[in-house]
């Protein structure tokens, strides 16, 4: 598959340690095998070191293992080009059976991270906003808890190809959740995609237990990180060990 340039809108081309389109416009491949193709010059876009440190860490320890097989059991049904949107560190990524996978992220950092440790994948720093590929490019389109554009998706994904989008369960983390806050809500899970077709609808759920450490990765990971007060992170702190139960909502589209 050509990649698209994100300057003039033609496909690219390999040429040496570059891509390179037919006006000239040049993206290096880095020492790591990323090819940066977001127009900007700034390198502080999406997650940084110390959360993919972070995530890292949380993901080793096996607890969401069981979504990443599952995500590969439903992906094997597709060969072809896959693409996976918002890939972070390639974890869910580099399990998929195709061969011709691509994973984006705005962040350099896990991107960096992503290509060192998956050479079974081409990835490519870019706005999942505005992908640098053609349309109907795609056979099979990952989303995992990342933010998603139902245009993009129209656009990239092949007429027979499927989309797979996987969001937090109702009660996924509730018991983190019961530490942090004195209120605590169930997840929204309202996102849909009126233009696409919705195959199947499915939750999956795991309890795991994290010891003090490894429980403030997590907490790291979600978005609860940056709406927790003080005195919630402290009860975090203060916790030796807990058990969670991770809940994950997956949605499988045509279009
Ligand atoms: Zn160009």
């Amino acid at each position: 598959m050509n990649l698209k340039c994100p300057v003039c809108g033609k496909p690219l081309v390999r040429k040496e340690n570059s891509l390179v389109c037919e006006n000239r416009h040049t993206f290096d491949f880095a020492k790591s095998g990323y090819v940066n193709l977001f127009p900007s010059s700034s390198s502080s876009h999406g997650d940084n070191r110390e959360m993919r440190k972070a995530r890292t860490a949380f993901l080793n320890t096996g607890s969401y293992r069981f979504l990443r097989e599952y995500l590969e059991g439903v992906l094997s049904k597709k060969d072809g080009v896959f693409l996976d949107l918002g890939c972070g560190e390639g974890y869910y990524t580099s399990a998929m059976p195709q061969k011709e996978k691509y994973g984006f992220d705005l962040s350099k950092e896990m991107i960096t991270y992503a290509s060192k440790h998956d050479r079974s994948t081409r990835y490519i720093v870019a706005s999942i906003f505005d992908l640098p590929v053609f349309d109907a490019c795609a056979d099979a389109v990952l989303t995992c808890f990342a933010p998603c554009s139902e245009a993009e998706i129209q656009r990239i994904l092949k007429d027979d190809g499927i989309f797979v989008f996987v969001s937090p369960g109702r009660r996924h983390l509730r018991e983190l959740k019961d530490v942090l806050y004195d209120t605590v809500y169930d997840n929204e899970t309202e996102q849909r995609f009126s233009s696409l077709s919705m195959v199947r609808e499915e939750v999956i759920s795991a309890p795991f237990s994290l010891e003090n450490e490894m429980l403030w990765n997590l907490f790291l990971m979600t978005p609860y990180y940056y709406r927790t007060g003080e005195k919630g992170k402290q009860r975090l702190r203060d916790i030796a060990s807990m058990s969670v139960t991770a809940e994950f909502l997956i949605r499988i589209y045509t279009k």
